[in-house]
């Protein structure tokens, strides 16, 4: 799934590329990913000009002209390209925004879990946003609200670092990461963490969240920016998907263990099992 880096890599293009331009019409194949209703969605958008976009989370936030917003996430496989409407088609491109200068926005998804959806106004937006927690690089990202967030959970960490009601924005691939720079073992209690290492991984979070971004994401998956392009930060992933691969800090065989019902990479000797919850069900 797309996570923090990735979305914010698609809304750095979208803004140098979308603002202004104008929706002639919307096309689905797939209703359900267009929300409330393809007919409601045209009705409210088509003739408008896109305003401006922003990031919460791993949701794209788009304003229309007349300050509509519609909110947009990737899910699993979703993949938002922008391209000429004489381009070659894309593999599962489920909606189409057709825009003006003969441009087009293709919202392309393999599992269709993605979707799109306007909303009323603000006051709905803001209801929205509020489900979920602090966003890393805002000023409410201090140490200081983090501690909050971790010191009390009696929760192993990874799962609590990837609630988006806690911090958003961090997923499966930038939580094992955060975990494997700061040596901590992702089933550890979040609560058993010291203060010491808290900081740590407040710092581990922010670096591999900001290193994402300047590689412009990780494609591991089906992630591709708004060109279509592949980023470039599979190469400088420490421990993700490396299992069976040496540590590049102590060249400790990687292992891969299930935190959450979710693939998990560590270091057995920079990530010691001390602390851990339900340690002997997971290996
Ligand atoms: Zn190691």
């Amino acid at each position: 799934m797309p996570e923090l880096p990735e979305v914010e890599t698609i809304k750095r293009d979208i803004e140098k590329n979308l603002i202004g331009k104008k929706i002639l019409d919307v096309w689905t194949d797939s209703p359900k990913q267009v929300q409330p209703n393809i007919d409601g969605f045209k009705k409210e958008t088509v003739g408008k000009k896109f305003k401006d976009v922003k990031r919460r989370a791993k949701i794209l936030i788009f304003h229309l002209e007349d300050g509509t917003p519609i909110i947009a996430h990737l899910k699993l496989s979703g993949r938002l390209l922008y391209r000429n409407q004489t381009d070659k088609a894309d593999a599962f491109t489920r909606i189409i925004i057709k825009l003006g200068e003969g441009k087009e926005i293709r919202f392309a998804d393999l599992r269709r879990f993605g979707w799109i959806r306007l909303l009323k106004d603000d006051a709905n937006l803001k209801e929205f946003l509020d489900e979920f927690g602090i966003e890393p690089f805002t000023p409410d990202f201090t140490l200081e609200n983090f501690k909050k967030i971790v010191s009390s959970k009696p929760t192993k960490i990874k799962p609590l670092i990837m609630d988006q009601k806690q911090v958003a924005g961090v997923g499966n691939i930038y939580s094992d990461e955060s975990l494997w720079c700061a040596k901590i073992h992702p089933e550890r209690s979040a609560k058993s963490l010291s203060s010491d290492e808290i900081k740590k991984l407040y710092d581990c979070i922010l670096e591999a969240l900001k290193q994402g971004i300047a590689d412009r994401g990780t494609s591991v998956d089906q992630y591709v920016d708004l060109q279509g392009q592949k980023g470039k930060h599979e190469q400088n992933l420490q421990i993700f998907r490396k299992n069976g691969q040496p540590c590049p800090r102590c060249g400790t065989i990687i292992k891969k263990i299930r935190v959450g019902g979710r693939g998990t990479h560590l270091c057995p000797n920079c990530q010691k099992s001390r602390g851990v919850l339900d340690h002997k069900f997971t290996f």
